[in-house]
């Protein structure tokens, strides 16, 4: 079904991919903010914001291409938030 989801439409596949590779980065990005030193937090905290508005915007330009197109929302990037969100 999330194969599905996505293989609809190419247009969709292109920027869910982007969307899974800014996820990626920005998960990637928090996870350093935990344990940096002190004196790397300023730095690696502006990397982590960085990567939090690539990974929104490429959320919402899914999400509007979603509304204009009709094509379905992949399932699994329902389930990568919430499991960053915890
Ligand atoms: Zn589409």
């Amino acid at each position: 079904m999330k194969v599905q989801a996505s293989a609809k439409c190419r247009e969709h596949q292109i920027l869910h991919g982007r969307l899974r590779a800014d996820m990626k980065v920005y998960a990637d990005t928090t996870q350093r903010l935990e344990s940096c030193r002190p004196e790397d937090f300023q730095k690696t905290y502006e990397a982590a914001e960085y990567a939090r508005t690539a990974f929104l915007d490429a959320r919402e330009a899914l999400r509007a291409h979603v509304a204009v197109h009709g094509c379905e929302q992949a399932m699994d990037l329902l389930d990568f938030l919430k499991a960053i969100a915890q």
